[in-house]
């Protein structure tokens, strides 16, 4: 058995992507009508080989999505989620949070096609929970200028389904002005959300003001800190989860290599963590291959596993459905190793 094989075999909880509804409409499209589907493996490979700073290459990474798609369309979106959770299956995902952009919240037929997207999903064999998630830049001046009709949509989101929300800081590389979002937060965590924040992952300047919100439940990426001992030890005293996407920090040039990628050195340090995929069509990248650049970067087996189960543990679920995923998580992870250990004849097993 492969590697990959292997990897694809343990169950996942991936907390860390993004719906890139433009790519994966375009794919869609492509696919309906019988032609080539978009590639973007060669697009990553540009952005990697780019000479730019990470966040000039986050923007040209990011730049095939940055129109509205096809995804508007709540048929097209449907499928879309539909597509997304199968493909999520076969990679072995038993419980995924999506990361939608800031415009869903307005769309009223959102979370309602959503769960039909699931739906779908399920009837065609996918067994997986899934969760979406807003992403908010809640210091753009003009979301600022909309900002109450923004919350009270998000509100009334957080009683019909909505996981929780994402803050994206801006400014992203320099320390950005977080003390007037936080009543904001503040109200969304009443309601329920859970609330995450990117942060730490073009360099460390975001990352001091998202842990001071005290209000984050996970960070997304957060490698920065593994270089900077005080930010390391803020994290770790914070008790907040890192979403981390290997792949995403090689592309991008946040570490030179998958090889030099600190996530061991944050293991080390007992820094909760997860593994995703991030922008899994821009970026060229599934689960079985974030979890095979985990070991390559120097993790163990046992990390990927802790990883798992901090999936789990973090998930914006009910704490109820928590305790029952990182229960169905182990026992799989536990599974599927067995096999793999009585396949090759290790542990004396008839
Ligand atoms: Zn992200």
């Amino acid at each position: 058995m492969t590697n990959g094989t292997r990897l694809r075999a343990l169950p996942k909880a991936e907390l860390h992507l993004h719906f890139e509804g433009t790519a994966r409409a375009a794919r869609w499209r492509a696919r309906q009508e019988g032609r080539p589907l978009p590639e973007w493996e060669s697009h990553a490979r540009a952005v990697q080989a780019m000479a730019g700073k990470p966040l000039d290459r986050l923007r040209a990474l990011l730049q095939p999505i940055e129109q509205p798609g096809e995804d508007a369309d709540p048929e097209v979106f449907e499928a879309l989620v539909g597509d997304l959770v199968v493909g999520k299956q076969d990679e072995g995902v038993r419980y995924l949070e999506v990361k939608f952009g800031p415009q869903r919240a307005f769309d009223d037929w959102f979370l309602e096609r959503f769960r039909r997207g699931c739906e779908r999903a399920a009837a065609a064999g996918a067994d997986m929970r899934v969760r979406p998630l807003i992403t908010l830049n809640l210091t753009r001046p003009e979301v600022r200028a909309s900002l109450p009709e923004l919350l009270a949509r998000l509100e009334k989101l957080a009683g019909e389904g909505l996981a929780g929300v994402d803050l994206i800081p801006e400014p992203y590389d320099r320390p950005p002005p977080l003390r007037i979002v936080a009543p904001a937060l503040e109200r969304l965590a009443l309601a329920g959300l859970g609330i995450a924040a990117h942060a730490g992952e073009v360099n460390a300047a975001t990352l001091p003001a998202v842990l001071d919100l005290g209000l984050v439940d996970r960070i997304s990426h957060g490698v920065q800190a593994a270089y900077d001992r005080r930010l390391l030890g803020r994290v770790l005293e914070s008790g907040v989860t890192l979403d981390i996407c290997i792949t995403s920090n090689v592309v991008l040039g946040v570490v030179a290599s998958v090889r030099e990628h600190p996530v061991s050195r944050l293991a080390l340090a007992g820094v909760p963590f997860t593994l995703g995929t991030d922008n899994p069509l821009l970026l060229a990248t599934d689960m079985p291959r974030e979890l095979a650049a985990g070991l390559e970067a120097g993790l163990l087996l046992g990390d990927l596993r802790a990883a798992t189960l901090a999936g789990a543990d973090v998930a914006f679920l009910p704490s109820e459905e928590r305790a029952a995923l990182r229960e169905r998580l182990a026992l799989e992870w536990d599974a599927a190793v067995w096999r793999e250990a009585t396949a090759a004849g290790v542990g004396g097993a008839p």
